[in-house]
């Protein structure tokens, strides 16, 4: 009783290190006590989070609007409802998930029954980013209660009313014993990850996913990091362009306005094909957004100042300047910029550099598919890769020859909403995966157990090893 009065008033308290501590603290004991456990407690969670999600959508979207001016038909498709499938899909898998996967023995262990039993790894961190910044938070926490861990969420600071609404909410409908959010930046997510957690999962850039993996070291903490990069398109000769280029677009600049990690962020296209590639997605983004895109309700703003400078400093480097072929239109006061086609840029740019995260799309030409894979191969494993064919037989060189987090033949993004493929990166573009099952496998221990009787003793195994032993 002294221990929960102790745990109400740290949870009470605000804004202090002696929080974060009080929190961990908490939540460790919520674990220890066997309370999150439960396939009912988990469900209970997973509930009052699909009820947070059908009853405050209007609060969301408002949010997101504040945020990044998302239109409610983009937060409803990519935040709001992708939520809403992982929770019913871990609500209707739930009991398999946690049932042990029988393994059969060997002769050596004969008679035996291996088993692995899934059991929740303990206390987690989950820390967000802002482009997505509802789903991006709630969908590995969703992992995380299906796992049946107690969890920390740590929106990002950047969206700032999504974050104070995750705050405001989570509390109202799930249990604060086990699940807490905390708000704030630097200094408090410092103060985070100084406590020792059993999980951390992370989504934002390569270069905190470094602070991260690092803090993680000194307890030995598992980490999952989806990180970002250039994601990489090849269109081949005999793509369809107007389909292909529909889908690129809306990829791009139907997705946050570029600022999305698997966004589409450079074309390689076949040089024979190269100048009407350009044309044709002049062509698709007049018809998606008009002549004038600063009037389209579909075009999601640049976060902030710093991303907008970031992107306007790619876009004014005077060896770029000279390609754009489309856009370029900016507006600081409202953080706009147009959708933007480069083309034919030097490599050594910034721009073809460094990942772009916004509105810009700088198309490459290459000779062919072995130059395509040469281009992506010799740069930083990327978190998605698109190819364009239909030349099953380039789609699947592409597959077999280009390591990536994901890659979409013929299309792109829609791997993050098929709950049967992990979503993840590989090297540069992050560690682990998640998503429907693989949510649940990372936020837990796979443990090996192995079953034996009293009777099936093989006396060789024994010491003394003996000659006559050794014969038998
Ligand atoms: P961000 O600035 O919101 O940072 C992400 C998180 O890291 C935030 O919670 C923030 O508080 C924290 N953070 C920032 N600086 C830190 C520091 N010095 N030490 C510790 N923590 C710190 O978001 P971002 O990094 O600008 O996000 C964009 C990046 O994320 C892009 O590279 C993008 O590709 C990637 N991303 C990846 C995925 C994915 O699922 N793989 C999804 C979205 C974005």
């Amino acid at each position: 009783a002294a221990e929960e009065e102790e745990d109400r008033q740290i949870l009470t308290k605000s804004d202090s290190s002696f929080f974060v501590e009080g929190i961990v603290r908490h939540l460790r004991r919520t674990v220890r006590s066997g309370k999150t456990k439960p396939e009912a407690w988990r469900r209970l969670q997973l509930q009052g989070l699909l009820r947070l999600l059908v009853e405050r959508e209007e609060d969301i979207s408002r949010a997101l609007a504040q945020d990044l001016r998302k239109s409610a038909y983009e937060t409803y498709i990519f935040e709001i409802s992708l939520a809403v499938e992982e929770c019913k899909l871990a609500l209707k898998k739930l009991r398999s998930w946690m049932a042990p996967q029988k393994v059969a023995g060997t002769v050596a262990t004969f008679p035996s029954s291996g088993a692995i039993v899934p059991e929740p790894l303990g206390v987690a961190l989950v820390i967000s980013t802002w482009n997505f910044p509802f789903v991006l938070a709630v969908n590995p926490m969703i992992g995380a209660i299906a796992a049946g861990c107690a969890v920390v969420l740590k929106p990002s600071e950047i969206a700032p009313a999504t974050s104070a609404l995750l705050a405001k909410l989570i509390p109202l409908y799930l249990d604060t014993s086990a699940i807490q959010v905390v708000e704030g930046g630097v200094p408090e997510i410092t103060t985070l990850l100084q406590q020792n957690w059993d999980k951390i999962f992370y989504t934002g850039n390569s270069k905190v996913g470094r602070i991260i993996m690092a803090a993680a070291s000194k307890h030995l903490t598992p980490v999952t990091l989806e990180l970002g990069g250039k994601c990489p398109v090849y269109i081949d000769s005999t793509a369809n362009l107007k389909v292909a280029l529909r889908r690129i677009a809306v990829g791009k600049w139907g997705n946050n306005n570029g600022q999305a990690c698997i966004a589409p962020d450079y074309i390689l296209a076949e040089d024979s094909i190269a100048p009407r590639v350009v044309d044709v997605l002049k062509e698709t983004i007049v018809e998606f957004f008009g002549k004038d895109p600063k009037t389209s309700k579909d075009l999601s703003r640049i976060v902030n100042q710093f991303h907008f400078q970031r992107l306007m400093d790619l876009l004014n480097d005077s060896r770029t300047l000279g390609k754009i072929v489309h856009g370029g239109e900016q507006d600081a006061a409202n953080l706009y910029i147009a959708p933007t086609v480069l083309y034919d840029v030097p490599l050594n740019v910034p721009i073809m550099t460094e990942e772009i995260f916004g509105p810009l799309l700088p198309i490459i030409k290459v000779k062919g598919a072995a130059e395509a894979i040469a281009f992506i191969t010799e740069r930083s494993k990327p978190l998605a890769f698109y190819v364009f064919t239909t030349d099953k037989k380039i789609a699947q060189l592409m597959v077999s020859e280009v390591s990536a987090g994901g890659i979409v033949v013929n299309d792109t993004c829609l791997q993050f909403v098929v709950p049967g493929l992990p979503f993840g990166g590989v090297g540069e573009s992050g560690t682990g995966a998640y998503h429907g099952k693989f949510s649940f496998d990372t936020f837990s221990n796979h443990k090996a157990v192995l079953y034996r009787q009293e009777v099936g003793d093989v006396y060789a195994r024994y010491p003394p090893h003996t000659k006559h032993k050794q014969k038998i």
